[in-house]
């Protein structure tokens, strides 16, 4: 048997960092399962189809082909055959994934794949719905949160640092918004599974919240 450990969260709360060094300290795959909504983002983006608009989004889905691989342990997403993994950062994608995840069949389009990467290695999967939907047997649960000025300080600091102009007020209303859409969709909404445990990272570093859920995860699993 596999061993799942699930970590949820809104934007910005470092998931996927933490979840690359935590897999990578424990020898598990790190599973992103943003980028797999992103990948569809950028397939609209490119048709210009408006993500508000039903009809187009699901006539287009049966279009879409989204896979995994692996490259010196990083995980590069494939749309219909193309390595778009260095395609689905920018905040436009990002506000396009999260419109159309709200959407039960571009949902449905990538809960086998996530479900079946789950079932035969051991993994650090993240996401929104992780812990919720797609793996709710997941021997570690974590819902790993942050403020959104705390969110919002550490997204500008990062664009700063790689030279991009930003603005900070921006950033913290983006990040709102995307929140307030995750959270609030229908469908395999943003929130805290029952048996997940709370980690809110805005007064810790990266490290120590590495510490903290190598922690959770041993108490349960060893
Ligand atoms: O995590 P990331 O910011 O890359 O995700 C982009 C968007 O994809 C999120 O804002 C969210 O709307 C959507 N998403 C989702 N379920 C997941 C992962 C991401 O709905 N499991």
């Amino acid at each position: 048997m596999s061993i799942n450990l699930a970590i949820d969260g809104p934007a910005g709360a470092g998931k996927s960092t933490i979840a690359k060094k935590l897999a990578k300290e424990l020898g598990f795959v790190y599973v992103d399962t943003g980028a797999m909504y992103r990948s569809m983002g950028l397939y609209f983006l490119r048709k210009g189809v408006d993500g508000k608009d039903e009809a187009a989004i699901k006539a287009g889905c049966p279009e879409i082909q989204v896979s995994i691989q692996y490259e010196n342990n990083e995980q590069q997403v494939l749309l219909n055959g193309e390595n778009v993994s260095g395609l689905i950062r920018t905040e436009e994608v990002g506000k396009m994934a999260s419109t159309i995840s709200a959407y039960g069949f571009v949902r449905d389009t990538l809960t086998e794949l996530q479900r079946n990467l789950a079932k035969t290695q051991n993994v650090i999967m993240d996401g929104r719905d992780i812990g919720t939907c797609i793996l709710p047997n997941a021997d570690v649960k974590i819902y790993l949160t942050a403020s959104v000025e705390c969110r919002a300080t550490r997204r500008y600091k990062e664009l700063l640092g790689r030279g991009v102009e930003a603005n900070y007020d921006e950033i913290a209303a983006d990040i709102a918004k995307r929140d307030e859409q995750d959270m609030n969709r229908e469908v395999a909404p943003l929130k805290q599974a029952e048996d997940a445990v709370l980690v809110d990272s805005s007064d810790m570093n990266i490290d120590e919240v590495v510490e903290a859920i190598r922690k959770i995860y041993q108490e349960k699993c060893q």
